[in-house]
């Protein structure tokens, strides 16, 4: 587990437009605080390679002592997940090349590249990447995107869920700019702080997990950032949230208590086939295209 050292220094400025914010809340000891130019919301923190390497070792994967099995039980939901991104990009683009950020072991690549996208992925987590390196096959390297090399060039940079990770948010979206080729395309999916969950949970919201996620964004604000960088916002969506039955059994069994046996035993009569899938309000994917022709 990630324990803040006190010698971090805090950011104070925004790290879009590097005016200072208001201090809103304290969560997990840190000061989130709202940009008073750009009003882009971002935790009071400044991290470097090391701690970021702290926060994602692999007890980041394996949650509170979930074990192999859950991992597994989620990886068809991922790679479900990936198919139906798959699916969605038929309507922008045609398959290219494609590269993943914070890929984890790659399902969702795995999924996308059912859809014929030739792709590679870069995770900071070297042990988890190298699972998908040698259980699928995949080109994942242990990489961040802030230290990624700009020479590169992809039809698509894939961020599901990274955008809050991002230690160094504009370093991270200058790299993503540079490896887009004109034309080409970000897809982003991010947690949702306009929500009505968000707005209703207020700090207790479950994406307020510093220093783990440090920046929040809504629709609105995202896409201003991505005007920023040339890019327009072509498509957007709430994300949806997929389950499984071996999923559902393995969340009972770590998190239900008493009840785990008796309810674990009533869903093995649902077939381990069975998924289920729903738009979740918090979350949201969005589309943007960088411009064709630039000065
Ligand atoms: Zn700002």
């Amino acid at each position: 587990m990630f324990e803040l050292d006190a010698s971090i220094p805090a950011a104070k400025q925004c790290p879009i437009c590097g005016q200072t914010g208001d201090r809103k809340f304290r969560k997990n000891h840190i000061w989130i605080r709202d940009c008073a130019n750009c009003s882009h919301r971002f935790a009071e923190l400044e991290l470097g390679i090391d701690e970021v390497g702290q926060i994602y070792d692999g007890q980041y994967f394996q949650g509170d002592g979930l074990g192999y099995l859950d991992y597994l039980a989620e990886a068809s939901l991922l790679r479900k997940k990936g198919q139906c991104y798959g699916k969605l990009l038929e309507g922008y683009c045609w398959p290219g090349t494609a590269l993943d950020v914070g890929a984890a072991a790659g399902f969702i690549l795995h999924g996308l590249m059912n859809y014929d996208w030739q792709s590679r992925g870069i995770e900071p987590n070297a042990r988890i990447g190298r699972l998908g390196r040698e259980k699928l096959r995949l080109n994942i390297t242990p990489d961040t995107l802030e230290t990624f090399p700009k020479s590169e060039c992809y039809d698509l940079v894939m961020m599901i869920q990274v955008l809050s990770h991002f230690y160094d948010l504009e370093a991270a979206l200058e790299v993503a700019d540079r490896v887009t080729r004109p034309g080409g395309l970000w897809l982003i999916e991010t947690w949702n702080r306009s929500s009505w969950t968000a707005r209703l949970c207020g700090k207790r919201w479950r994406a307020y997990q510093p220093p783990t996620t440090q920046n929040w964004f809504s629709p609105c604000s995202l896409r201003e950032i991505a005007e920023a960088y040339d890019f327009e916002e072509v498509g957007q969506g709430n994300a949806t949230r997929w389950v499984s039955a071996p999923y559902l059994r393995s969340l009972l069994r770590y998190h239900g208590g008493f009840w785990s046996y008796p309810l674990e035993k009533l869903l093995a009569i649902i077939p381990n086939s069975w998924t289920m899938s729903w738009p979740v309000t918090d979350r949201f994917w969005a589309i943007y295209q960088k411009a064709e022709n630039l000065d």
